[in-house]
């Protein structure tokens, strides 16, 4: 789909990554967020974009769902979900 697999680092603003997503996705609770910003920094597609308080969210474009930003948030305000749930 996106032509020869590149052995280099893949950054959000080159290539999508949405569409090859497997079965998981993170849901942002904007519940209990204290704008730590741990999830920003732990993303490894750098799709993860938010400015105060319960305003954080990802881009499905090119999240990957690898979860990391799940299991870094310190309240727990981001919880993985499947694919079909919206
Ligand atoms: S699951 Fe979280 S950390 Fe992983 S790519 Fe998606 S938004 Fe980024
Ligand atoms: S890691 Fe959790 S608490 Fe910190 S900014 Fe992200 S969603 Fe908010």
């Amino acid at each position: 789909m996106f032509g020869p697999i590149l052995s280099k680092a893949i950054t959000a603003g080159a290539n999508k990554t949405g569409s090859w997503r497997t079965g998981e996705k993170p849901k942002f609770l904007q519940k209990d967020c204290i704008a730590c910003k741990m999830c920003v920094l732990i993303c490894p597609e750098a799709c993860v974009t938010g400015e105060a308080k319960n305003t954080y969210i990802c881009d499905y474009e090119f999240c990957k769902g690898c979860g990391n930003c799940a299991a870094i948030c310190p309240k727990k305000d981001i919880v993985m979900v499947k694919e079909e749930d919206k």
